[in-house]
């Protein structure tokens, strides 16, 4: 049988290496994003060029989103040119960003309504895990159209796991990025205090590893944090848009949180002053302003 055409949308850190491990795996694919220069660079390894979600929409089998925010989703899956008017029944439409639950559900039964099948399918894995294909895919739809997905999931991702229904894949983003924004705040408040009491922060990472404290963010972001290098990575302003998504979760289904308006006011305070485009462990400079102390590994 014929290899399904892929179309995906959304070529940015995290959607440009996931096209490449799909289209290096022998899907034909059709890239677009509203800039061109991502588009060019994955026709310069093979790919297709689409000119509008609707026109990727009409070409494939498959499409993916892979963009910043609902409204960017909502407008790209049901606006004007967007994928609904272009595909036809049967395609499969997933969306891979990471958007509020109850617009996946909204957006899943608008392609219903046409014959579109749609998963929500976000990752966790950051960049790295992006680039390497190791992401960890949490997906919300129906059990057949998951398993015809499957292949197309295991290029990108190495755990793969249906969730539940439409919108069950973004409630666990939601859970997935409350904890990293604790333990983002958790690792940046004790550098914090470990620089100001004159430890070497470097050391303070390089120990805590070797410990229980160790997490996926002191692995990824500890010794970048101390080099200072808050290049993303994981911008903050999208991880801010993650928190409002959860604090409205809290809101929709009724569970007090504690943890989640800290870690949304210190991503305010970040893309407030500038920092937005920072990755997201830039948090740590917030409480360095508010400390007087820089976290720096001693000699740099
Ligand atoms: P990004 O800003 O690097 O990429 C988004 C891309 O979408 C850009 O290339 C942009 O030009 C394009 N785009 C925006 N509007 C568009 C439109 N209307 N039509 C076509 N293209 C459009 O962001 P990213 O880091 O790749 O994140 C994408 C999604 O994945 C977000 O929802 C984010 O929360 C989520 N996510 C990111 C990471 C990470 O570590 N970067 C990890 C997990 C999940």
């Amino acid at each position: 049988m014929a290899q399904k055409t892929v179309g995906f949308i959304g070529l940015g850190i995290m959607g440009f290496p996931m096209a490449r491990h799909i289209l290096e795996a022998g899907y034909p694919l059709i890239g677009y994003d509203i800039r061109p220069e991502p588009v060019e660079a994955l026709a310069a390894l093979g790919a297709q060029k689409g000119t509008s979600p609707k026109d990727v929409a009409a070409r494939s089998d498959v499409v993916i989103t892979m963009l910043p925010d609902s409204p960017d989703v909502e407008a790209v899956a049901l606006g004007p040119e967007g994928i609904l008017e272009g595909a036809r029944p049967g395609t499969i439409y997933v969306d891979m960003s990471t958007i509020s639950p109850t617009v996946a559900v909204r957006v899943a039964e608008a392609g219903r309504a046409k014959g579109v099948r749609v998963l929500d399918a976000p990752v966790s894995g950051g960049d790295i895990g992006a680039q390497r294909g190791t992401l960890s895919i949490m997906v919300g739809g129906d059990e057949a159209t998951f398993q015809e997905m499957l292949p197309i999931f295991q290029t990108m991702g190495s755990r793969i796991t249906l969730c539940g229904g439409n919108g069950a894949g973004q409630i666990v983003k939601t859970c997935n990025q409350i904890l990293v924004g604790a333990a983002i705040l958790g690792v940046a408040e004790a550098l914090v205090l470990g620089a100001k009491a004159g430890v070497d922060p470097a050391k303070i990472v390089d120990v805590l590893l070797g410990g229980v404290a160790r997490c996926g963010i002191l692995e990824n972001r500890g010794s970048r944090i101390v080099q200072r290098d808050f290049q993303p990575g994981f911008k903050a302003r999208l991880h801010y848009k993650d928190m409002r998504i959860a604090l409205a979760a809290g809101q929709d289904y009724g569970v007090p949180m504690v943890v989640s308006p800290l870690v949304h006011e210190m991503l305010k305070r970040m893309v407030l002053a500038g920092y937005g485009e920072w990755d997201h462990s830039g948090m740590v400079r917030v409480l360095e302003e508010w400390a007087g102390v820089e976290v720096r590994a001693f000699g740099t």
